[in-house]
């Protein structure tokens, strides 16, 4: 997927979500998303960061992006049923879904992981991705041809030690792709898939590996030739892959 180029305005008149658009891959994927014609709606909880995205994309005649600071730790199914309704009314539709925010947590033996960091850990990685989704179909459903996305890890598609809630998040994940793809191929045009990013220069990589030169790693940008093919029209009839970058 290295190879694919976007179309300059494969993203045009389409508006697209991004959880943790303030930092590392969000950022990156949502300032590439409004390059290629896309308004986008800046999720994060760091409203500071969601503002500097936002100026950026001012400066590189975009269309205007919308921010919405939401803590996916605390939000409850009303803050994603007015989501879901500013959405609707605001932009109709939406096109395009990058559930891309999560935490990290500890990584420490199953016997010693503290039990309220797991949970606050699913919370974030798994319950919010399910609460948004979930309060956000009606507006994806109002779009043509939707593309749902899920940010998986290598520890999601096989088990690590020490990886703990993290390492499982990931598979929750997985399967929650596997199970909203095969329920919504039959009844809708929405298509849902997963990526690995693989090792990345972003400050959760450096949270994990602190001792590693971050210049040997590939940064977000690279990622984003399968993050735009995902989220355009040439990957229309691609559902329920497990893919990485
Ligand atoms: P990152 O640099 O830590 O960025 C994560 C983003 O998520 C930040 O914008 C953060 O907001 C946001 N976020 C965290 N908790 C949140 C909450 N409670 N509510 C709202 N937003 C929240 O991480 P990244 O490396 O870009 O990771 C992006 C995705 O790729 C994650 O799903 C990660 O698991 C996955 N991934 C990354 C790598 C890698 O090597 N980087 C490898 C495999 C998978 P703040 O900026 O406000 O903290």
């Amino acid at each position: 997927m290295e190879n694919y180029t976007a179309a300059p305005d494969l993203l045009k008149a389409k508006t697209i979500l991004v959880t943790g658009a303030g930092d590392g891959i969000g950022r990156t994927a949502a300032l590439t998303y409004a390059q290629h014609g896309a308004t986008v709606i800046l999720l994060g909880r760091t409203v500071a960061k969601l503002e500097k995205v936002y100026d950026e994309i001012m400066t590189i005649s975009a269309p205007e992006p919308i921010i919405h600071p939401l803590d996916l730790q605390n939000a409850s199914d009303e803050d994603y049923r007015i989501l879901g309704d500013n959405i609707l009314e605001q932009c109709g539709q939406l096109d395009g879904l990058l559930h891309n925010a999560a935490i990290l947590g500890p990584r420490t033996p199953i016997q010693f992981y503290p039990v309220d960091s797991w949970m606050q850990l699913m919370q974030v990685n798994v319950n919010a991705p399910f609460m948004m989704t979930r309060a956000l179909l009606p507006a994806l459903q109002a779009a043509p041809e939707a593309s749902v996305i899920f940010t998986s890890s290598s520890v999601g598609r096989k088990g690590r030690a020490y990886w703990g809630a993290y390492s499982v998040s990931k598979f929750a994940v997985e399967g929650f792709m596997q199970v909203l793809s095969d329920e919504l191929r039959q009844t809708s045009s929405i298509r849902v898939n997963s990526i690995d990013p693989g090792a990345t220069r972003t400050a959760m990589r450096k949270a994990a590996y602190p001792a590693e030169d971050p210049y040997t790693l590939k940064g977000p940008e690279d990622l984003m030739p399968l993050y735009l093919y995902l989220m355009g029209s040439d990957s229309k009839s691609v559902t329920g892959q497990a893919l990485t970058a």
